[in-house]
């Protein structure tokens, strides 16, 4: 069975035999693009290409894309530990034209390397095409696809875009069935978020443009962009539904298990899950230069750490133990992105710095946690005022308590929540304002709200869609 590294491989190279340019991945943290909080596709780095805006000495490139959705519009933060198929960090494949090939292209391009090259089963595919898309119809079923396993559906989810402004399209997408064992309905049904019907590829035909104000134009030209989750592909050709068993992950999981001292596979596995998973994105993250702050992307990173070193926390880990798993992922992943690499040391200084100060307060706020769940009704939501203060007192960002709480089948007064945020931040204001200097340090509050740069901003700004 191939390893995810010889997949990637497989896959760039097919494309750079078919006339494509091997680009290198993109950071994680876009460059002059305020409007997006991480790269979260592979197309994000070519985006002025697509508008025109820029041209490049070739019009196909195929990239593997480090790509983060924790955050803004494309957010899978919440599904990692629940589904087989979702990372808050993945790479994703693709194969791009600038207003060269099109669908008739595209279409038979993937199709020949899943079912040649790949090997995979044709009869385990279907497809979806946006509902008006009778071009993409035909090409599918000219390629041998039955027209009983091509859908045509009506919601954004055939209709793709990256954030709330820049090149999008109707797109179609590959699925793989996993087979009735694994729940979960065919796209378009009510049950399709099981992970028996699997997204494999989505291949974005790119011919309008959003703007901030609603309206989208038609692009003068007509490009392609497509991504595939190396890790979705590889749990395919690995011969699983599920992207953890994969080989990549099956190391970082039994790396988990070393340092906790609990078995990989047991009931305890879903924690490993999360580790692992969260291991990937901070690292990668800190790679490209985000360290944990209270705001904007720092911000998601100490989420997403915090959040690891609570499942490491359920795992019975005393000391820190984030830090030592760095070594792993940089063998697994190092020869790829050398970063990985030459920010070891840092990665591994600030996972054992956030742990350390984490620790303080995580065993007193679950405790608190736990209390105040003791105190109150079976199924009543956690007040909005306890929320707030295992954020405001114990580091606890919102998600996490939600996290915690979701495993008990119970939720968060977000309205309390946010409430008592804003009696916080309206108590400072009278306080600086209280000191003398009311009109300066008014505008200095204005500027904060803008620009998010306090404690007690931070968890604000996060939330503000796709922006920092
Ligand atoms: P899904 O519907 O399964 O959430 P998506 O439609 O949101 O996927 P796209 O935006 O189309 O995903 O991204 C292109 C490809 O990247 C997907 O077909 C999938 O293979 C992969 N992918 C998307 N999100 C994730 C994720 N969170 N983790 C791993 N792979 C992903
Ligand atoms: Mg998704
Ligand atoms: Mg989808
Ligand atoms: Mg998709």
């Amino acid at each position: 069975m191939p390893t995810l590294n010889e997949i990637r491989s497989t896959f760039l190279n097919y494309f750079a035999k078919n006339g494509h340019e091997v680009v290198p991945s993109s950071p994680l943290v876009p460059r002059n693009d305020p409007t997006l909080m991480f790269t979260n596709s592979g197309m994000v780095q070519f985006k002025n290409l697509f508008t025109g805006v820029e041209t490049r000495d070739y019009k196909r490139a195929t990239t593997a894309q480090k790509c983060v959705r924790a955050g803004g519009k494309h957010n899978d933060l919440d599904n990692v530990g629940y589904t087989a198929r979702h990372h808050t960090f993945f790479e994703m494949l693709g194969n791009f034209s600038f207003g060269d090939y099109f669908k008739k292209e595209a279409i038979p391009f993937a199709w020949e390397l899943i079912t040649k090259d790949f090997g995979i089963d044709k009869s385990r595919l279907l497809t979806t095409v946006y509902h008006t898309d009778d071009e993409a119809f035909e090409i599918w079923k000219k390629v041998g696809v039955p027209e009983d396993r091509i859908i045509r559906i009506a919601t954004s989810d055939n209709f793709w875009q990256m954030g709330p402004t820049g090149p999008c399209g109707p797109c179609t997408e590959i699925f793989y069935d996993h087979g009735e064992h694994i729940w979960g309905g065919p796209p378009g049904s009510p049950d399709e978020d099981g992970d028996r019907f699997i997204e494999i590829w989505n291949i974005v035909f790119m011919q309008n443009e959003q703007f901030e104000d609603g309206s989208m134009r038609e692009l003068d030209m007509q490009s392609i962009d497509t991504g595939m989750g190396l890790e979705r592909i590889g749990a395919l050709l690995q011969e699983s539904h599920d992207n953890y068993d994969t080989d990549l992950f099956k190391a970082l999981i039994e790396a988990s298990a070393h340092v906790t001292n609990v078995d990989p596979y047991g009931d305890q596995n879903v924690h490993h899950r999360v580790i692992a998973d969260h291991l990937r994105s901070t690292s990668f993250l800190i790679a490209d230069g985000v360290m944990p702050s209270n705001d904007g992307r720092g911000y998601v990173l100490r989420r997403i750490m915090r959040r690891a070193m609570r499942h490491a926390h359920l795992l019975g880990a005393k000391d820190p133990v984030m830090h030592r798993l760095v070594p792993a992922l940089v063998q697994q992943m190092g020869a790829q992105y050398p970063e990985l690499g030459q920010a070891q040391a840092l990665i591994e200084e600030t996972l054992l710095l956030e742990e350390t100060r984490f620790k303080q307060t995580l065993d007193r706020g679950l405790k608190l946690l736990d209390d105040e769940l003791a105190a109150l009704p079976e199924d009543a939501p956690l007040p909005g005022e306890a929320a707030f203060k295992l954020y405001d007192t114990y580091g606890f960002p919102l998600d996490l308590t939600q996290d915690a709480l979701r495993e008990k089948g119970r939720v968060v007064d977000t309205e309390g929540f946010d409430a008592a945020m804003a009696e916080q931040k309206a108590k400072a204001r009278a306080a600086w304002a209280g000191s003398g200097e009311a009109a300066d340090l008014a505008v200095w509050f204005d500027v904060l709200d803008v620009a998010g740069a306090t404690d007690f901003l931070g968890y604000d700004t996060e939330k503000a869609e796709g922006q920092i």
